[in-house]
């Protein structure tokens, strides 16, 4: 597998520009960008630059290197901010897990001191 794209897919599409996001982190393997809809500051989505719908249609070698890369992304996320002091990170798969879209992605999702909005 090398980087395959999905023609339909939203996150094929701003991996490959043709939709604008933001950019936290890039690399040949994955891209790291803030959701659209945050649920609080800095929520990044990281997802595999190869279409995977879901957790169930990684191999190994997708999952090494997408997986291998979170801690540090997680890591960049919260030095760029004091008052992150914990973080949630999501991965839901299929539509009774609340998936909406099938691309596989890694939700991480700040945390901070005061009050926020994430329940
Ligand atoms: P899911 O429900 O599949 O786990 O999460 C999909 C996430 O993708 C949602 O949090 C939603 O806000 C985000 N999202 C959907 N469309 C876009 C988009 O066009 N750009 C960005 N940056 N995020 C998106
Ligand atoms: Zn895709």
């Amino acid at each position: 597998m090398t980087n395959q794209r999905e023609a339909s897919c939203i996150f094929c599409k701003i991996i490959d520009g043709d939709i604008p996001s933001y950019t936290i982190y890039e690399d040949e393997n994955i891209k790291a960008f803030l959701d659209i809809s945050q649920a609080t500051p800095g929520h990044t989505l990281v997802v595999p630059k190869t279409h995977v719908k879901d957790i169930f249609a990684y191999d190994p070698e997708l999952a090494s290197k997408t997986f291998a890369k979170i801690p540090l992304i997680a890591q960049a996320i919260k030095a760029m901010d004091p008052k992150i002091i914990g973080m949630n990170i999501v991965n839901n798969n299929g539509t009774i897990a609340s998936q909406s879209v099938f691309h596989s992605h890694f939700h991480l999702i700040p945390r901070y001191s005061e009050q926020d909005d994430f329940k």
